[in-house]
C-alpha cells in the first residue's frame, strides 16, 4: 500500500520503519525543515519497550547513547537540598534524549521511506479508492492510509476526526525545555527549585558536562498564543518566571541562544476511537499526554503493533485498525493517566503542597510505591510475534 504518515519524531519514524520493512510505500511528511532538535531526555521502561526496541534493531544503538539518568534534587534558594528522587524515578531502564532516539529512528528507516520536511498535510478527502491529500506546498497525491503521528496538536486529527477542542484537555500547567551552556555548575543531579505553581530547573548532559537543558513547568489557565512563533513562547516564560530567585535569571537568559525551545501545555488527548475509514492515529496524536504519561515507549510499542496488525490482516485495514485500537486501549489509558499528576507533582500550587510532596516521596516507602507503580502500569503491554514476510530489500 501507500502509506502517509504525518510526523517524523518517535511514532511516525518508527512506524516507517516496519512499514517500509513490510514492503509498503511510505511517505513521511514533516512540518518543520529538519528533525526537531531540542533536547529533553525521555525513558523506556518495561519489557514491552524492550521486546520492540530490540526487534526494530536500535536497542543496542540507544544504549550506546544513554544519558544515565538524572536524580532529581530538589533544592531551597540558597541550594540547600530538600529532598532526592533517585535516577529511575524519572529516567527509568533507558533515557535518551528524544531529538537523539528521534535520529536513530530516521537512520534506521531512510532508506525504506520517504522523508519530506518542511510541509503539512492541507487538506485530506476520503474515497472509496483511497485518501487524496493536497500539502500546503501545493502538491497533491493519493495514498492507500494516512496515519497521523503528528503530535499533540494533530492536523490529521482536526482534518480527519474534528477541532482540537474536541480532543485535548487542559490540564492545567506549561511546560518549556531549552538547551544551554553548563554555567550553573551541575554536576550529576539535575536541579529543581519550586516556588508555589512554577518549577525551574536544569540539569547537565552526563556525556558532555559543558552543555545542559533547562526545564520550566507553570500552572496557568489555557493561553492564546502562536504555536509556529518562539519569540512569543519565549516572552510567555520569561514574563511568568520573572522576578525569581536561585539562578532562574541566568537560566531565562539561556533562551536568547537556544537552538530550539520545546513550548506546550500539559494536555491529554482524548479520542473514542483512533480510526476513521482510511485515516488513523498513532502516539501523542491519538493518545499523548505531554509528559508523565510514558508516551515515547507508548508510541514505539503501538507503531509496532499498528504495522503488526495491518500485515496480519493482509489488507483488510478496517480490521488492522481495530485490533490495534482493542490490544492498546486499555494499556495506554493507563499510562495516560500519569500524566494528569505531572503538573501537580513538579509544581505544587501552594507552599503546603510543596512541603507535603517533599516530606511524602523523602520517605523510601512511598517512593519504592512510586517506582512500582510505575513498573507495573508499563508491564500491563502484551506484545504479540507477528507473523511478517522475509524483509524487503
Ligand atoms: C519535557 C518532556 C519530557 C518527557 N519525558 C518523557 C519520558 O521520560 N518518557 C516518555 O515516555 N515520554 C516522555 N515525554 C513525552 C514524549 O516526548 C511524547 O509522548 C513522544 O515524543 C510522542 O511522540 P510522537 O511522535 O507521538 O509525537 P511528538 O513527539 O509530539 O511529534 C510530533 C511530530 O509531528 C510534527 N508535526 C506537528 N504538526 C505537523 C504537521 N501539521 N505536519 C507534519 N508534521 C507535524 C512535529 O514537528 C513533531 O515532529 C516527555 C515530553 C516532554 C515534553
Amino acid at each position: 500500500m501507500k502509506i502517509l504518515i504525518s510526523g517524523a519524531s518517535v511514532a511516525g519514524p518508527a512506524l516507517a520503519y516496519w512499514l517500509g520493512r513490510d514492503g509498503h510505500e511510505v511517505t513521511v511528511v514533516e512540518l518543520a525543515p529538519a528533525l526537531r532538535k531540542g533536547g529533553y531526555a525521555v525513558d523506556f521502561r518495561g519489557s514491552a519497550n524492550k521486546v520492540v526496541l530490540e526487534r526494530m534493531g536500535v536497542l543496542d544503538d540507544l544504549r550506546a547513547r544513554q544519558t544515565g539518568g538524572s536524580a532529581m534534587r530538589f533544592i531551597a534558594e540558597d541550594g540547600r537540598q530538600l529532598m532526592r528522587l533517585p535516577p529511575e524515578f524519572a529516567g527509568g531502564e533507558l533515557e535518551v534524549l528524544r531529538s537523539e532516539l528521534s535520529q536513530v529512528l530516521y537512520d534506521h528507516s531512510r532508506d525504506r521511506a520517504e522523508y519530506v520536511f518542511g510541509d503539512s498535510i492541507a487538506t485530506l478527502e476520503q474515497h472509496a479508492g483511497g485518501v487524496d491529500v493536497a500539502f500546503e506546498s501545493g502538491s497533491a497525491r493519493t495514498f492507500d492510509l494516512v496515519i497521523g503521528a503528528d503530535g499533540l496538536h494533530s492536523v490529521v486529527r482536526r482534518l480527519a476526526f474534528g477541532p482540537e477542542r474536541d480532543f485535548v484537555s487542559h490540564l492545567g500547567y506549561y511546560v518549556a525545555g531549552w538547551d544551554l551552556p553548563n554555567e550553573f555548575g551541575v554536576e550529576r543531579d539535575g536541579l529543581m527549585y519550586n516556588v508555589p505553581g512554577r518549577l525551574a530547573s536544569v540539569g547537565v548532559d552526563h556525556r558532555d558536562s559543558r552543555k545542559a537543558g533547562a526545564m520550566f513547568v507553570f500552572a496557568s489557565p489555557e493561553l492564546t498564543y502562536d504555536r509556529r512563533d518562539p519569540q512569543q513562547q519565549k516572552e510567555i516564560v520569561r514574563s511568568t518566571f520573572a522576578g525569581l530567585g536561585w539562578q532562574v535569571p541566568e537560566l531565562l537568559a539561556g533562551l536568547d541562544n537556544c537552538s530550539e525551545l520545546y513550548f506546550d501545555s500539559i494536555s491529554r488527548v482524548d479520542a473514542s476511537r483512533w480510526s476513521t475509514g482510511r485515516v488513523a492515529l498513532l502516539g501523542d496524536a491519538g493518545y499523548g499526554a505531554t509528559l508523565g504519561g510514558m508516551g515515547t515507549g507508548t508510541a514505539i510499542v503501538a507503531a509496532y503493533v499498528l504495522a503488526g496488525e495491518l500485515a496480519a490482516a493482509d489488507g483488510n485495514h478496517a480490521a488492522a485498525f481495530a485490533a490495534y485500537e482493542s490490544q492498546l486501549r486499555k494499556p495506554v489509558k493507563a499510562c495516560q493517566a500519569g500524566g494528569n499528576r505531572a503538573g501537580k507533582f513538579l509544581a505544587p500550587a501552594t507552599r503546603f503542597g510543596i512541603a507535603a510532596r517533599n516530606r511524602l516521596l523523602g520517605t523510601p516507602f512511598l517512593l519504592n510505591q512510586m517506582l512500582r507503580l510505575g513498573e507495573k502500569v508499563s508491564s500491563d503491554f502484551v506484545i504479540r510475534d507477528y507473523a511478517r514476510a522475509p524483509q524487503c530489500q
